[in-house]
C-alpha cells in the first residue's frame, strides 16, 4: 500500500458534527488539549500493559507549539494505531458515537464530547485542519498518516513515523492562535493534566506532577507529605490547618483529600477551591452537586472515577450516586471533627478560631452536619475555656425550664456587667460572630429545653442587693422614685422606660435592657436586609443604678436648681448604656460629645 492515497467520507450522519463541536463548546475550548493529552496518556498505558518491558524514561507526552506554522503537536510514545486502527476508531467508532450525541444533546448546552467518544475531534474546535501520524506497536506495522479539514472528507496514506506512537499536528485556525503562548499552554496542562501519571513535556520542561496523593492509602501517606502536596497544588506558602483524606471503594469508588486552609479568624474573601477530577482527569472546580455549600472555602481535589467524564450539570443534580456522594462528605468532615473533639481536645480548640465559621455555617445549612455536629460546638467561657452547651448545663445545673445559658459578646465588652455576674457565680459564654444570632436560635430549637439569654436582657434577680431599704422622704418619695422622675425629666424621652435598682456594685451608672426576643428579631432583620435594627431599639428600658455615684449626682444637681446640668449628665449615661447596644450615627456621636465636653467643664 506504500505511497498509496485513499480519500473517503466519515458518514453520512456526520454532516452535523462539525458545527456542533464548533458552536457547543464555544465557551470551553481549553479541553481539546485535556481530550488528545488523556487519548495519548490511554495509549501511554495500553503500551506499558502490552509490553511491561518498555523503560519508563521512553513512555511520556510532549506538547510542541510552532508559532511560525501556527501548530500544535502533541506527540505520544503510546501504542499507536495502524492504518486499518484509525479507519477503525477515528472514522467510524467516534462518528458513530456522535450520532448519539447529535440526537441526545440536540438541545443543550453543555459539554460532553468526552462521553461519546469523540474527544479527538474537539481537536476541530480550534483547527481548519488536522492530522495523525502513527507507527503501531504491533510488528510489522507501518506508519500511517490521515488528515482532515473539518468536513466530512479525510485522507489516509502512509506516514512518516520512525518511532512507535501516535503524533496528532493541529492547524490552528486564526482565533485560536493563542493557544501558541506557552503560558497559556502550561497553564491549560497544569489545570487538567496535573495528575495524569506519565510525564507531558512542554518545550524541555515536565509540566504535571503526576502522583496525586489522594490516590494512596492514608496509611501510606506521612503528615509532611499531606503538606507539601497542599503547598505545591495550591501555591501556598503557608501549612492548611489540617485535612481529611477521603478513601471510599464501596459503594461507590471516592479518593480525595480536603484540606481546612488557615484563615486568620475570619471567612476571606477569596473562595477556596475543591476541583474534581475522573480518573486523575481534571473535570471543575468547586461543584456544588458535590461540594456542599459550606466546604467549598475548603481546598482539595476529588477523584470520582464512576462519573462520565463532561457530564451535563442537570445530570448532577437528579443523579442519586452524586447525592449520596455529596452525603457522604459531609459525614466524613462532621467524623473528623467529632473524633478531634473526642481524641485530642487541645487541638480542636486550637483549630476552632480557624474552623469555627465553616461549622457554624454548616451547621446552619445542611441538616445532616447539623444533626451530627451540634454538640461538638464549643464556646469560649467567662471561666476561660471553651465549652460545649452540655458542659455548660453540667456545670451550671439549674431546676429552671426552659434551661438558661447565659451569652455576652466577648471578655472586652460590658465589662462591669459582665464582673457583677461572675462574682455572682454564674457562668457566660461569648458569641460574636454574625452568625451566632442565627446559631443559637437553631440549637434552641434542636434542643428545646434551653433559651439563651444575653446578660443585657434581663436584670437577674442575683445581681440585686435586696438588704437595701428605702424610706420615704416628706413628700412621701423614696430614692427609686425620684432617681425616676429625675431621669425622665431630664431624658424627656417616652420611649424610655426607666427602672431605678439598687445593683450589687456602684461602677455601673445605668444599662439598656433590651429584650432577647427583640434583639434577635431586630439583629435577624438587620442581618437579611442589611438595614440598621437601630429603630427597632427606640423602645427600651433604662434601669438606673440607684447606687451608683454619678447618679446621685444627678439628684443631687437637679435639687441644687441645677437642672440643665443634671439633664446633661443623665443624658450621658444614658447615652453610655445605648453605646453598649449599637454603633452610634453621626448625629448620635457628636450629641454624645458634646455632652462629654459640658460634664468636663462642670468638674
Ligand atoms: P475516546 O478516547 O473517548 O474513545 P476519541 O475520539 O478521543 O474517543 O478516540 C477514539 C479512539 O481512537 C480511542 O479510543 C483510541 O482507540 C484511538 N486513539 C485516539 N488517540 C490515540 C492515540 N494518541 N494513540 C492511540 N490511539 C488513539
Amino acid at each position: 500500500m506504500a505511497k498509496e492515497v485513499k480519500q473517503g467520507n466519515l458518514s453520512i450522519h456526520t454532516e452535523n458534527i462539525f458545527p456542533i463541536i464548533k458552536k457547543w463548546l464555544y465557551s470551553e475550548h481549553d479541553i481539546f488539549i485535556r481530550e488528545l493529552v488523556s487519548n495519548a496518556i490511554d495509549a501511554l498505558n495500553k503500551r506499558k500493559a502490552i509490553d511491561p518491558s518498555v523503560k519508563n524514561e521512553e513512555l511520556r507526552v510532549e506538547v510542541e507549539l510552532d508559532k511560525k506554522k501556527k501548530t500544535i503537536k502533541v506527540i505520544d510514545s503510546g501504542i499507536g494505531m495502524t492504518q486499518e486502527e484509525i479507519e477503525k476508531y477515528i472514522n467510524q467508532i467516534a462518528f458513530s458515537g456522535a450520532e448519539d450525541f447529535v440526537e441526545k444533546f440536540k438541545d443543550q448546552q453543555n459539554n460532553i464530547i468526552g462521553h461519546f467518544g469523540l474527544g479527538f475531534y474537539s481537536s476541530f474546535m480550534v483547527s481548519k485542519k488536522v492530522t495523525i501520524d502513527s507507527l503501531s506497536m504491533t510488528e510489522g506495522s507501518q506508519p500511517a498518516f490521515w488528515e482532515c479539514d473539518g468536513s466530512t472528507d479525510y485522507k489516509i496514506s502512509e506516514g512518516k513515523r520512525k518511532k512507535i506512537g501516535t503524533t496528532i499536528t493541529m492547524h490552528l485556525n486564526d482565533e485560536a492562535e493563542e493557544y501558541l503562548e506557552e503560558a497559556k499552554m502550561k497553564e491549560i496542562l497544569e489545570k487538567y493534566c496535573n495528575f495524569m501519571p506519565y510525564p507531558i513535556l512542554l518545550g524541555k520542561d515536565v509540566v504535571n506532577q503526576q502522583e496525586a496523593l489522594w490516590n494512596r492509602k492514608p496509611k501510606d501517606v506521612t503528615e509532611e507529605e499531606y503538606k507539601e502536596f497542599y503547598k505545591k497544588v495550591f501555591h501556598d506558602w503557608q501549612d492548611p490547618l489540617f485535612q481529611i483524606h477521603l478513601n471510599l471503594d464501596f459503594p461507590f469508588n471516592l479518593k480525595g483529600i480536603l484540606y481546612f486552609p488557615k484563615l486568620k479568624n475570619e471567612i476571606e474573601l477569596t473562595r477556596g477551591l475543591v476541583k474534581l477530577y475522573c480518573n486523575n482527569v481534571f473535570v471543575a472546580d468547586n461543584l456544588k452537586e458535590f461540594i456542599p455549600e459550606f466546604l467549598t472555602m475548603l481546598r482539595g481535589g476529588i477523584d470520582v472515577p464512576d462519573i462520565p467524564l463532561n457530564v451535563s450539570r442537570s445530570f448532577l443534580q437528579n443523579d442519586k450516586e452524586v447525592q449520596k456522594i455529596k452525603k457522604y462528605i459531609i459525614r466524613k468532615v462532621a467524623d473528623q471533627f467529632k473524633e478531634t473533639f473526642t481524641e485530642n481536645r487541645s487541638k480542636y480548640e486550637e483549630y476552632w478560631e480557624d474552623v469555627n465559621q465553616f461549622v457554624k455555617y454548616g451547621v446552619l445549612t445542611e441538616e445532616e452536619f447539623s444533626e451530627s455536629m451540634v454538640d461538638y460546638l464549643i464556646f469560649k467561657s467567662s471561666k476561660g475555656d471553651y465549652i460545649t452547651v452540655d458542659q455548660y448545663l453540667e456545670r451550671n445545673a439549674s431546676e429552671e425550664k426552659p434551661k438558661k445559658i447565659y451569652y455576652g459578646i466577648s471578655e472586652n465588652t460590658q465589662v462591669s456587667l459582665l464582673n457583677l455576674i461572675k462574682e455572682q457565680g454564674l457562668e457566660v459564654i461569648f458569641c460574636d460572630s454574625v452568625l451566632d444570632t442565627h446559631l443559637l436560635q437553631h440549637i434552641e430549637m434542636k434542643k428545646q429545653d434551653i433559651r439563651f439569654v444575653r446578660i443585657d436582657s434581663e436584670i437577674n434577680d442575683t445581681l440585686i442587693d435586696n438588704s437595701k431599704t428605702e424610706i420615704v422622704d416628706a413628700d412621701n418619695k423614696t430614692e427609686s422614685d425620684k432617681i425616676k422622675e429625675e431621669f425622665a425629666k431630664a431624658l424627656n424621652n417616652e420611649s424610655v422606660t426607666i427602672e431605678p435598682k439598687h445593683l450589687k456594685t456602684d461602677s455601673i451608672p445605668g444599662m439598656v435592657i433590651f429584650d432577647e426576643f427583640m434583639r434577635r428579631f431586630t439583629e435577624m432583620n438587620a442581618l437579611n436586609q442589611g438595614l440598621g435594627g437601630a429603630d427597632m431599639l427606640k423602645n427600651h428600658t433604662l434601669v438606673i443604678n440607684v447606687e451608683n455615684p454619678t447618679v446621685k449626682k444627678v439628684v443631687e444637681l437637679n435639687e441644687a436648681g441645677k437642672t440643665e446640668d443634671a439633664s446633661v449628665l443623665a443624658g450621658y449615661i444614658h447615652d453610655l448604656a445605648m453605646l453598649e447596644q449599637k454603633r452610634f450615627t453621626g448625629e448620635e456621636l457628636q450629641s454624645f460629645i458634646q455632652k462629654a465636653n459640658k460634664i468636663l467643664t462642670m468638674i
